[in-house]
């Protein structure tokens, strides 16, 4: 059987339909899991996405002319093999690519989670002979709480460092962890957050999804001795120990990523508080996933991948890793 996916320099490559999953150079056509640097390239001839995602996309790398949304389910023919996209719960959009041939299914995860999160659609399991897995966090010590425990969490710190007159900034990534965040922290409170303009600028494409967030305002709005007392700010990693932070004086850091599980994290990096949490796979979710697949073929990309590879193979199952460029919850 020849393999409906293959890799080569340009990404994930199926040669019967001849298009691309997530290429990181410029193919003519590709179908992109999601709005993601690492995943969502410029240069491409033709696009096809999620509708949800579409508007992020554009709105990252400008006006596509050739781009094709589809909804969740709806099936694209490319030539004799039948593509379609499915939630992935990654982030607003994300989707998982189920690719059907006369030769049997494989599906590409694309990055996807199974923890609840009330930002985007809950990952769909799409039954395959061959899954195409990430592995950013395929490691047994990486094990997430719910959303709404961490949430829970951030607002405990938030009112202690209110009671001490002090702002909290939480750095957290842009497109994704921000909303989830904003998402998790409605059901507990109505206060509003401030937001660097890196987030802010990424709420709309939420709302318009009616994704139900704690009201926002962006920082750029206030003049420059506003007080952010008692505030919470939210900001991407890069602007960690920046000049744009002195205007919160006095405040304390917290970062919340799924790399804060790691023992000392924290430390390193200089933050006064790590939230753990991820929009990837624990270890358990990805051994689910792949059971509930029924997938008996896996091929695991975004690093990690060589003790998920080496535990499906003990049990029978035909796995390896792919070298893909996938970046996964990056480390600043
Ligand atoms: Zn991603
Ligand atoms: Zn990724």
């Amino acid at each position: 059987m020849t393999p409906l996916i293959i890799q080569d320099e340009k990404g994930l490559y199926c040669p019967a339909g001849d298009f691309y999953v997530d290429p990181w150079r410029p193919v003519e056509r590709a179908v992109i899991t999601h709005a993601h640097g690492d995943h969502a390239y410029s240069g491409h001839q033709a696009y096809f996405c999620t509708r949800l995602s579409s508007p992020i996309i554009q709105q990252r790398l400008g006006k596509l002319e050739r781009l094709k949304a589809l909804e969740y389910g709806e099936p694209i023919e490319f030539g004799p093999v039948r593509v379609s996209l499915h939630p992935a719960g990654h982030i607003l959009g994300s989707a998982q690519v189920r690719i059907e041939s006369k030769d049997g299914v494989w599906v590409v995860s694309g990055d996807y989670k199974r923890t609840f999160d009330p930002s985007c659609n809950p990952f769909e399991v799409v039954p395959c002979d061959t899954l195409i897995t990430e592995t950013t966090f395929g490691l047994p010590i990486y094990k997430w709480q719910p959303g709404e425990k961490v949430a829970q969490d951030i607002l405990a710190w938030w009112e202690t460092n209110r009671l001490a007159g002090k702002a909290c900034v939480l750095f957290c990534y842009a497109l994704g962890k921000a909303q989830r965040i904003l998402a998790e922290l409605a059901k507990l409170t109505d206060r509003p957050v401030y937001l660097h303009g890196a987030i802010a600028s990424l709420i709309p494409p939420y709302e318009a999804a009616g994704i139900r967030m704690l009201p926002t305002i962006p920082v750029s709005e206030m003049d420059k001795n506003h007080s952010y007392a008692g505030e919470l700010i939210l900001a991407p990693p890069s602007a960690f120990k920046s000049p744009w932070l002195r205007r919160f004086d006095p405040y304390e850091t917290g970062f919340a990523s799924g790399w804060m599980r790691v023992r000392g994290a924290k430390r390193r990096r200089g933050y006064d508080r790590g939230f753990v949490l991820s929009d990837h796979a624990d270890w358990s979710e990805l051994l689910q996933t792949i059971e509930e697949t029924g997938a008996h073929r896996v091929y695991a990309t975004h690093g990690n991948s060589d003790t998920l590879v080496r535990y499906l193979n003990e049990r029978g199952l035909e796995a390896s890793a792919l070298k893909t460029q996938y970046e996964g919850e990056q480390e600043e």
